[in-house]
């Protein structure tokens, strides 16, 4: 229900947007060529996901 602004103080006001905050995306370094990636996610730089190859390499990516 609706209530005026100034009937709410700012404490209560706050408190009510505790949970509306950004977080920020689980990155971790791949532990074969050591690119940061996204965590449970292949590695885009070498293919591969829990030390397994599981996408060709591309000839222009190879360091
Ligand atoms: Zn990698």
């Amino acid at each position: 229900m609706a209530v005026p602004k100034m009937k709410v103080s700012r404490a209560r006001g706050r408190k009510r947007r505790t949970h509306y905050k950004l977080t920020l995306p689980a990155i971790v370094a791949c532990p074969k060529c050591k690119e940061m990636k996204l965590a449970h996610h292949v590695c885009k730089l070498c293919g591969t996901y829990n030390g397994v190859q599981v996408l060709p390499l591309d000839e222009d990516k190879k360091a």
